[in-house]
């Protein structure tokens, strides 16, 4: 198959990953990796990162990473997914042409449905339509049967039932009305997340680089404005990351004036050890990947034909998902991030004893 599109396809070994492909076809510039990481529950599945990744090795390194925090982020979610994970190395701007994501969808073909693909960085719902002329296994498309394209609104909402969980067992509190919530980034799901705290009473601050992002939230709620560099000074109840990954770091993490750290953004942690240092200050961390898992949950709901109050109840599951955690970090007397990892591990593993 690889010598009828003129690719060359080159297996990577690598420990722990079911199967890691590369491929490099000069004909449309299309430099690629798929790593599947895990297909006990399901195949792999998650989005598609178009970057202009500096070396294939960073490239390497990313895809990887997202493809195993993919395999906890669906399991822990106990949706029936694997974890996997695509990246096209290069710059959307300048590399993206229909070939191209013509011959991305036929890559995806190559490992035969064990790789399901989707949206991420890079990626928008007209590439998606473009990669479907080619390969079936794709989610997330705009579309009558699916869901609605765009992941951010069901993300928000369960990242907002899973703060409703938090504020329950650490505030005892059965609703958000008087807490105060610091948003990191109003961009898609920052904002929508927003929207929900509001209708429940939040007190909120933003900050955001984007002006325009700042201007779309403050004309529809009351909420005061901080500058980025200030952000995490603000005395609040919830810090929410909702921009990058990795801010919670020894240079922030003694800034931090909240009880709670929980939002959208991956891999919040810069290390281990920032975990346990939140955990030094009394500062309760709700694992990113349980809480963000609203936007797979969602597409999930596709292969059974999509419907919305479906999924949005599936969704809504986030708030068990996060009780269990606080009830078994305090019980375990373990960190939430690992206790999060555990139950993930813990599904994983009851599967594989089910499987013949
Ligand atoms: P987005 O790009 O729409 O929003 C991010 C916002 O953060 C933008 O408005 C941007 O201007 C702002 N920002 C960037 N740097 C900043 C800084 N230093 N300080 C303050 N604001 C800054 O992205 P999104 O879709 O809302 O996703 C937000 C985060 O959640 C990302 O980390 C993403 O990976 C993660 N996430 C998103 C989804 C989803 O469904 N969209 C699902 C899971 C995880």
């Amino acid at each position: 198959m690889a010598a009828a599109f003129m690719i060359t396809i080159e297996k990577l070994n690598k420990d722990d990953f079911e199967q890691v492909v590369f491929c490099n076809d000069k004909t449309v510039g299309l430099k690629a990796i798929i790593a599947i990481h895990d297909t006990t529950l399901g195949p792999g599945t998650g989005g598609c990162r178009f970057y202009p990744y500096k070396t294939e090795e960073e490239a390497l390194t990313d895809v990887l990473r997202l493809a195993k925090g993919m395999t906890y982020k669906s399991a822990i979610s106990r949706i029936p997914f694997g974890g996997g994970k695509a990246v096209i190395i290069g710059d959307p701007h300048q590399l993206k042409n229909e070939r191209l994501l013509e011959r991305f969808g036929e890559f995806v073909n190559y490992v035969g449905g064990r790789y399901i693909t989707a949206k991420d960085v890079g990626v928008d719902g007209h590439d998606l339509q473009v990669i479907s002329r080619k390969t079936k296994h794709i989610l997330g498309i705009e579309g009558a049967k699916n869901s609605s394209g765009d992941p951010s609104p069901a993300t928000a909402f369960g990242i907002f039932h899973g703060i409703r969980a938090i504020a329950k067992e650490i505030f005892k509190k059965e609703s958000l009305k008087g807490l105060h919530f610091a948003i990191q980034g109003v961009g898609y799901v920052g904002y929508h997340l927003a929207l929900d705290l509001h209708k429940e009473g939040a007190t909120i601050t933003i900050c955001d680089v984007d002006k325009e992002a700042l201007h779309r939230c403050q004309e529809k709620l009351p909420v005061t404005v901080v500058d980025p560099s200030k952000i995490y000074d603000v005395p609040c109840d919830f810090f929410v990351p909702c921009a990058m990954g990795a801010i919670l770091n020894r240079e922030t993490i003694p800034r931090l004036k909240c009880r709670v750290v929980a939002g959208a953004a991956n891999n919040q942690l810069a290390t281990l050890q920032d975990g346990y240092d939140l955990i030094s200050k009394n500062i309760f961390y709700a694992p990113d990947y349980a809480l963000n898992a609203g936007g797979i949950i969602n597409i999930a709901e596709e292969l059974q034909g999509y419907d919305q109050k479906r999924a949005y109840d599936r969704i809504s599951h986030i708030y068990e998902t996060m009780i269990e955690i606080i009830r078994r970090s305090e019980k375990e007397k373990k960190p939430t991030f690992l206790i999060a990892n555990q139950m993930a591990e813990e599904i994983i593993e009851s599967a594989k004893k089910r499987s013949p």
